[in-house]
């Protein structure tokens, strides 16, 4: 038994306004999230920012624009007036975050998407995020991670940002005394020993916990290191590996060519593999894979390269000899035994289902890095 699960890091800036229980959370024992993380919060903003910040949350979050903007009531511009719009008999605990981007959009406007701060402007932002956090603000998020980029592909203003900004928003928490910040170092996954000196350095400048979001367990010995000078950075871990599960049945394994068509994630597997199988429609799967993504433009979409996803578990006994191996390797082996029955003599080449031998998804010739 827990009293509940705290969740360190959510977007749920704007999750109250169609679901102000925030349910997903409750369903698995959560109730107290952090939000407003990756510098990405909803307040404060003037109304010349709202569509640019509602458009960048959209990419990064990989929500349509669309739908999002159809429940944004925008009856707010300070973060006081912003805590009292979502303040409508919500679920769970939320402890919201400032993000870091409204705050260099409210403070330099359209240069905040193409240069860092100067000196007043860093003032300016100091100012609104000392408003924001006596308004009840938990701390302050912000990203340097190429992952974030806005509508156009553009890095999110954040990323413009020099490290002194950072350390001078430091300050601003450590006058305070109370409240964390997320920072989403260069590195992303894997901070460089430079990220690692400049979370170090916020860290120092704030006296507060500073959050850095990554799942590799190398960083571990710094954060102990911290820990052992008085010092708090953290590193919310992942409980397991990040994986997805396949299945073969249900999906057509290409979980970015899905948008292909619905109804081919739930077909057969004996429908499906002639389909692939398919010229036609393997050029609009190869287009589907090797077009950029929306909230990451410049990587190509989200395809799982064939050797990375492992068979775990088979039905058939037949199938037992696959387990564990990758998918790369199971279709070779395959291939093998499918050209060890046409050289028997007298063999008819039967295969039912033939897939063509050459990289399904042309990623051999494609210079392009898989991006799993
Ligand atoms: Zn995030």
């Amino acid at each position: 038994m827990t009293p509940g699960i705290i969740d360190t890091h959510t977007h749920y800036d704007a999750q109250p306004f169609w679901d102000r229980l925030c349910t997903s959370s409750i369903w698995h024992g959560v109730t107290t999230v952090l939000m407003g993380n990756c510098g990405l919060t909803l307040a404060p903003l003037r109304p010349e920012h709202r569509d640019a910040m509602l458009a960048t949350f959209c990419c990064v979050e990989d929500i349509p624009v669309r739908s999002l903007a159809s429940v944004v009531p925008w009856n707010w511009e300070n973060f006081d007036e912003y805590l009292n719009a979502i303040d409508i008999g919500l679920g769970l605990n939320l402890m919201p975050l400032v993000g870091h981007n409204p705050l260099r959009l409210s403070a330099m406007d359209q240069a905040a998407w193409d240069r860092a701060a100067t000196p007043d402007e860093i003032a300016h932002m100091q100012r609104l995020l000392r408003e924001s956090l006596e308004a009840g603000a938990w701390g302050w998020s912000t990203t340097d991670s190429p992952t974030h980029a806005g509508p156009q592909g553009q890095p999110v203003p954040t990323r413009l940002a020099a490290d002194e900004e950072r350390v001078a928003l430091g300050r601003t928490l450590g006058e305070f005394n109370r409240g964390i910040i997320e920072i989403l170092p260069k590195g992303a996954g894997k901070p460089s020993p430079a990220d690692l000196d400049h979370l170090r350095d916020v860290a120092v400048a704030s006296g507060r916990p500073v959050f850095f979001l990554s799942f590799d367990t190398n960083a571990w010995p710094y954060v102990a290191e911290g820990h052992s000078r008085g010092r708090a950075a953290l590193q919310p871990a992942a409980g397991h590996p990040l994986q997805s599960a396949v299945h073969a049945e249900e999906d057509d394994l290409l979980p970015q060519p899905r948008r292909v068509g619905r109804r081919d994630a739930a077909a057969t597997r004996r429908s499906a593999a002639p389909r692939c199988a398919d010229p036609e429609r393997r050029a609009k799967m190869r287009d589907q894979a090797l077009k950029p993504q929306r909230r990451r433009p410049g990587v190509p979409g989200r395809l799982v390269p064939w050797r990375s996803i492992f068979v775990r578990k088979v039905k058939l006994a037949k199938n037992q000899g696959l387990v564990d191996q990758s998918l790369t390797d199971a279709r070779r082996e395959a291939e093998q035994a499918r050209r060890r029955r046409h050289a028997r003599p007298g063999a008819r080449g039967r295969a039912r289902h033939r897939v063509p031998a050459d990289d399904p998804l042309g990623r051999g010739r494609s210079r392009r890095s898989p991006t799993w």
